[in-house]
């Protein structure tokens, strides 16, 4: 179905337009404009023939994209912006209804009521629980989301839980869990490698601006938007899982940015292995870990828990039974045995064993931390002091910290 709710901005003439009624508002150093301002243009134009199709859409949605245009000032006089731009018409972010008044849900028929259009037919993924906020509709390709924000109970954080699980993000396996388990990557992308590279070619075949290649082109995106929600409910299913079993979780502090750097180098550098390194590279991206690390952080936090990151520097070397550290202990990209004791187990493992160790080490220095923060306020403590103390107090681990007694948790 085509948009029945236009970006106001961008559909607008130049004279009527709240981008550019600011933009020259300020080039002639009058005051500036607040939403306030701008919602009583928006009313006029609304009024005004040559715009009355304004006026074919609510009001509300029309009265959100005003208020983002103001945020967008406020960062751009903060300086925490640019100045706001133009957007091309169909480059819309969504269209909120800011208001539980405006819509009305029937989970029981599928169906979903909103302003001007009526009752509309939907797919409901997850019961909607809690007292309802807003609801935001968007577009990806050919279809429309609906997502509804609600307020649920407040959960406070349960200070006195230490990690219960340790997890090792690796390329092989998607992660490794202290408990002994590998879980193995979806591979969203390599089952559907054959058919992404079938209509990649496609689109390559057609004349460039024919229909024929822009109807291959959609078909290549919506391939790659399917790819992204399996991706993301297979993420999604996990993570529920995980934190439902566990509250707190340890898991390496990982910066995915810097793994995926390119190997390309420069031209006074060249890098090597640098088709290794992009394949490496996809594997990473495919697997989706600051996602996944996204959803564990908020997962734990709706049920108390948090998410604990630990540094990450010779989790893949120290012996979980017996804490000796040497590169030698890792014989291949899989096994793990030690030099000292003997130990052998899956390297993935015995890293996410370390990790949950790390952690409860963390956690307690952490709590210890806190603990003389409430003492010396004289009373709770608030998550933020939570937060400043453990920044206050890094835990500096060395390897052979980290005891036999804190591995029985694994
Ligand atoms: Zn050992």
């Amino acid at each position: 179905m085509d948009s029945p709710y236009a970006c106001p901005v961008s559909r607008l003439s130049d004279s009527s337009c709240a981008c550019s009624q600011r933009t020259s508002a300020s080039s002639r150093a009058e005051k500036f404009a607040s939403y306030v301002d701008m919602a009583k243009w928006l009313t006029s134009w609304r009024n005004a023939p040559e715009t009355a199709w304004l006026s074919e859409g609510p009001v509300h949605p029309q009265q959100q994209v005003l208020r983002r245009l103001e945020e967008a000032y406020k960062r751009f006089f903060a300086k925490t912006g640019g100045f706001p731009k133009f957007k091309p018409y169909g480059l819309d972010p969504g269209i909120r209804f800011p208001d539980p008044k405006q819509f009305s849900i029937d989970a029981a028929n599928g169906r979903i009521k909103l302003p001007k259009l009526g009752w509309i037919r939907m797919r409901q993924s997850k019961e909607v629980t809690g007292a309802l906020r807003n609801l935001t509709l968007t577009r990806e390709g050919d279809k429309w989301f609906v997502s509804i924000q609600t307020r649920g109970a407040e959960v406070a954080p349960a200070l006195d839980l230490q990690p219960t699980l340790g997890i090792d993000l690796g390329v092989a396996a998607f992660a490794a869990t202290s408990g002994g388990t590998l879980i193995e990557p979806l591979g969203a992308l390599k089952a559907q490698q054959v058919r992404l590279r079938r209509y990649q070619r496609a689109v390559s075949r057609k004349v460039k601006g024919s229909c024929n290649r822009k109807k291959a082109t959609k078909r290549l995106a919506n391939l790659h938007r399917r790819i992204a929600r399996q991706r993301n409910g297979w993420l999604h299913k996990l993570s529920t899982n995980l934190v439902a079993q566990h509250p707190v979780i340890a898991i390496e502090a990982l910066q995915v940015r810097n793994m995926s750097t390119s190997a390309r180098g420069d031209a006074a550098a060249p890098g090597r292995n640098v088709k290794a390194k992009a394949g490496l590279n996809r594997s990473i991206l495919d697997q989706g870990w600051s996602e996944f690390r996204r959803q564990l952080e908020y997962k734990a936090a709706a049920v108390g828990g948090s998410v604990v990151a630990v540094p990450p520097a010779f989790t893949s070397q120290r012996c979980s039974a017996c804490s000796h550290t040497d590169a030698g202990n890792r014989k291949s990209q899989s096994l793990f045995s030690c030099l000292a004791c003997g130990h052998a187990e899956n390297a993935d493992v015995n890293a996410a064993k370390n990790i949950l160790a790390l952690g409860c080490a963390q956690f307690k220095a952490e709590h210890r931390a806190a603990g003389h923060a409430a003492t010396a306020h004289g009373g709770a403590v608030s998550p933020a002091q939570r937060a400043s103390a453990a920044q206050a107090a890094p835990a500096k681990w060395e390897p052979a910290e980290a005891t036999m007694g804190e591995l029985a948790h694994a």
